[in-house]
Formats: C-alpha cells, structure tokens, sequence
C-alpha cells in the first residue's frame, strides 16, 4: 500500500460513501427492518445506516446459497477452476487494501497499519492458502476385498452460515469462507453489528473475482435477529461462529431445535502467559506480554490477559510492562503511527471499564491506565494490574480489553495449577529456557495452543481453536476442512 498521511487518510474518510446493502444471489438488497447505525469508535459519529435482516431476507440469502449449491456450477466446478477464483479475489482485496483497510479502522477502530499490514494480509495469505489446496485434495480408496472397491470421498457439506465477530471482521470470515468455499461449499455471511460494512465491500469483491451468484451472500442485522435466524434455518448445513461463549451456546440449541446442523465454536478465552525465571530473555518476555495484551486494543480472544509470573522476577517484568503501557501511542486509528485505538463501542467501553473497577473493589493494585480517555471516541488507557488473585472477577472473565492481569507464582506446578484455574481453554504461553520445562508444561497445560518463547504466533498450515470454553474445531489448515466437507463411502460391487 502506498505512503497515506494522517491528514488523507482523514480526507479519504471524509470522501467514503460506503455501500450498506445486502448480498443476496449475486445483487444488492436493501429490504428489511428498520436498519441501524454503523457508529465510528473513533470518534462517535455515525458512518452510514445499515439495512437490518430479518428473518425473509434470510430465507432469500439462503435460498440463493442452497439454489447455487444445488443446481450452480460451484460445486461441480473442476477444484482448478474454483482456485483460479479465490486466487483473483485474493488479488483484488490486494488492489484495494486502502479501501478494505479504512472501512475497518473506521468501523472497529483498528489501527489504519495494522489494519493493512496485519489483518488484510492475513486475508489475502489466506484465500491464497485455500486457493491452493482446492486442487489438492486425494480421496481414499481403502483395501476392500477381490470383487468390490470402496471409495471415500470428501463431499462438500452444502450451504454454510459464517457468523463472525469484530475484532478481525475480515480475517475471521476468512478463516470461514476461504476452506468453504475452496471445499465447494456456498455460504451466508453474517458480520457483526459493529463491522458490517468492511464485509460488504469483501463480498463485492468476491463477485467481481467471478463467483457465481448466490455462492456467497452477506446480509447484517442485529445477532438476535439475524444471526439467530441463520442458527435456526433448516436450509443452513453448517454453521461456523466465532464469538463469545455465551452466544456459542445459543447456536447449539439453535441447532438442537432446528435441523442438527453442525456447529463448529471459536469462542472466548483468558489465556494464561507464564513467566519463569529462566526464560531466555527477560525483557523480550516482558515486551511481548505488553505488546500482547495491548495489541488490538486487547480486543483479541487469545489476549495474554492473565500474566502468571514467577515472584522472584516479578518486579523488574512487571516494571518493564507498566512502562510499555505508559509509552504505547494510544489514538485516532486514522494516524499511521498510532499503536492503540479506541475499543470497538461505547457500551464495550463501560463494560471494560467496569472491570477496571472490579478490579480496584477486589482488592487488586492498578498499576496503570483504569479510566477512559479525554477526548471523543471509545477510548480506554492500557491497564495493568497486580496482586491478582484466582478468584477475582479480572482474573477468570473474558475482559477483551487492554486489561492485564498479574498474578505470581513459586514454582512451575503452581504455575500450571494456576493457568488452568479457568474455563476456559484457548489458548497459553510459557517462556523458560529449559526445553524438558517447555515440553512439560505444555502438556500439563489445556489450551488449543501453547506457545513457548513466543506469542501468536500463527500460519495457514498450522490449525487454531480452543477446548473447554473456548470451543471446538479448528480453523486454519488443512483441519479446517473437516468442518465443510462430509466423508462419503461408495461401494461398488465388481
Ligand atoms: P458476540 O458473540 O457478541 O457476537 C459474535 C457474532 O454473533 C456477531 O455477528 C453477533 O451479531 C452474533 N450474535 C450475537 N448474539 C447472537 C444471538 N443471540 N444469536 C445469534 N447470533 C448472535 O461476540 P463479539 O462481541 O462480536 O466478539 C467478541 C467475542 O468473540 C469474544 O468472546 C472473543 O473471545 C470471541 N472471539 C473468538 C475468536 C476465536 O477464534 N476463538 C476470535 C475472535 C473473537
């Protein structure tokens, strides 16, 4: 992406008249409800106002899925073909990354580089990732007896419901419709109340890239509404959601009520970061758990927003940190040189910063931040608390906030108690220098994955998703797969 200033970046946002329609069978909708304001975190303003689905326009946005996944050519496409799509819909998100990039600052408050450099690479990596393994795929023939053949293929699972959440509104559908679509599947996407407008402007894209109509549809509206129509709908095969835990649950009594799809949960977590004495470098375990935790404004589902941290060097890390909070460059996400923006709405905000509050009335020692900022937008100090303990409100819910908490330990297997004191179950660090250490506390610990001298760290080849409350399934890799495809085994007498 080329040099953009502040200053047009303002402009370019000042010029935006975002589209807001639905994405039904190929064209623009904008039936509906009453509709509802896609607010700026930056500064409060109202960007656009967003056509609300309700429950007929989502049987029109599944009938066109389940039309083109029963009659259209996707699924019956040559994998090559379905390949030679994604890969050009890769390249066109390429071409208007500006674009893509200042919807999602201004609709969510990502910072306008990471917005670019971070998020949409993820998205283009991943479509490309997807792309390439859609002609790649070998079905089975297992060893049957003289006389007949068994084949087993993977069938594409039908018409798959993305329901996404907002902190990484284009790289969360991804992570859904790139293997789905790749599988042969067609799909309804349903972003988030606070990100609708990015998804439409990816969803254009995809149908400029020459996805045949219906193959993938958008339609926005409030979850209860929307979403749960979607959960609910006897046309819907598959339904992947990223989200909270409290909403996972609703999608599987949708699920349970209506026709049994399969649902597949990433929800939230409060990963632990363990600290001990021997890491290799103090102070780079320091900075990561700052950089960790601050990093998309905190609003990540595997925030290392529990610092277990052995007491010996617990001041000197926690110092570090502190200072790193003081330091961060917290502003208008407009600014290429901004590290934190705003959190994603008002009413995130307060929540957050009732947790500051808890916090304090539990007894826990605010090191830094605990209050919003004084000026327009959504704005909330980086934070950082010690002398936490397991049974404090900051140390067991889901915050998804720049909220540390900092907890300390004796040893290692007070350590591993510690970080699986929850219910969750995403995600965990731990940084020694000691490899036995390593490998044994990461087995001891229950999380999707452990990361060890390191923090999210990722790849397309290599699957991300949780246990206990985090969820199941995974996404990413070629594991992402079992989620849209169905086995199916031939026999054939011969
Ligand atoms: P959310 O659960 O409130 O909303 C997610 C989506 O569900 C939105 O599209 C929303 O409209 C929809 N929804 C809300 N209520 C619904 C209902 N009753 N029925 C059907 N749909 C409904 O989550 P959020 O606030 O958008 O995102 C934050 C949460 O997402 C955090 O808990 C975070 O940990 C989690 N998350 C998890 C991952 C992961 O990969 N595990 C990644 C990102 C975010």
């Amino acid at each position: 992406m080329p040099d953009i200033s502040h200053q047009e970046w303002r402009e370019r946002a000042a010029r935006l008249v975002p589209a807001t329609a639905h994405r039904i069978g190929g064209t623009a909708c904008d039936a509906g409800g009453d509709g509802f304001d896609a607010v700026s975190p930056r500064d409060g303003a109202v960007l656009a106002r967003v056509p609300s689905a309700g429950k007929d326009e989502v049987d029109l946005a599944v009938a066109a899925a389940r039309r083109a996944f029963d009659e259209g050519p996707w699924p019956r496409l040559k994998p090559a073909e379905r390949k030679a799509v994604l890969l050009r819909w890769a390249d066109l998100v390429e071409r208007d990354r500006a674009d893509l990039a200042l919807l999602i600052a201004l609709e969510m408050g990502k910072p306008v580089a990471e917005a670019d450099g971070i998020e949409l690479r993820a998205v283009v990596n991943g479509l490309r990732w997807y792309a390439e393994i859609a002609d790649k795929g070998l079905d089975e023939a297992p060893r049957t007896a003289d006389g007949s053949l068994a084949l087993v293929t993977r069938e594409p699972a039908g018409v798959v419901a993305a329901v996404v959440p907002w902190n990484f509104p284009l790289t969360m559908a991804t992570w859904k419709l790139a293997p789905a679509l790749a599988a042969g599947c067609t799909a309804v996407l349903k972003p988030a109340e606070e990100s609708p407008l990015s998804a439409l402007r990816f969803a254009a894209l995809a149908d400029e890239a020459g996805l045949p109509p219906g193959v993938l549809n958008v339609v926005n509206g409030p979850g209860e509404v929307t979403g749960r129509a979607l959960g609910e709908h006897p046309g819907v095969d598959v339904l992947a959601f990223t989200g909270s835990t409290e909403v996972g649950r609703h999608f599987l009594r949708y699920a349970a009520d209506s026709n049994l799809k399969r649902v597949w949960l990433e929800l939230g977590g409060k990963s632990p970061n363990i600290i001990l004495p021997d890491a290799p470098d103090l102070d780079a375990a320091a900075d990561t758990a700052a950089w960790g935790i601050f990093f998309n404004a905190g609003e990540m589902c595997t925030a290392p927003s529990r610092l277990l941290v052995h007491r010996d060097v617990a001041d000197r890390v926690v110092e570090r940190i502190v200072a790193r909070a003081s330091a961060l460059r917290v502003g208008d996400p407009l600014d290429p040189e901004t590290e934190m923006g705003p959190l994603v709405s008002s009413r995130h905000r307060d929540r957050v910063l009732s947790y500051a509050e808890a916090g304090r009335a539990d007894g826990a020692r605010l090191l830094a931040g605990g209050a919003s900022l004084d000026r327009p937008g959504f704005f909330v100090q980086p934070t950082v608390f010690d002398q936490v303990t397991p049974s404090m409100r900051i140390a067991r819910e889901e915050i998804f906030g720049p909220v540390l908490s900092v907890l300390t330990f004796a040893d290692a297997d007070e350590a591993v108690r510690l970080a699986n004191d929850t219910d969750y179950g995403l995600a965990a660090a731990v940084w020694t220098s000691d490899l036995s250490k390593a490998h044994r506390i990461s087995r001891a610990l229950r999380a999707g994955t452990v990361w060890v001298n390191c923090y999210e760290e990722g790849d397309y080849s290599v699957p991300f998703g949780g246990v206990k409350l985090s969820g199941h399934g995974r996404d990413k890799s070629l594991h992402a797969l079992d989620k849209y495809t169905d086995l199916k085994t031939t026999w054939i007498e011969l």
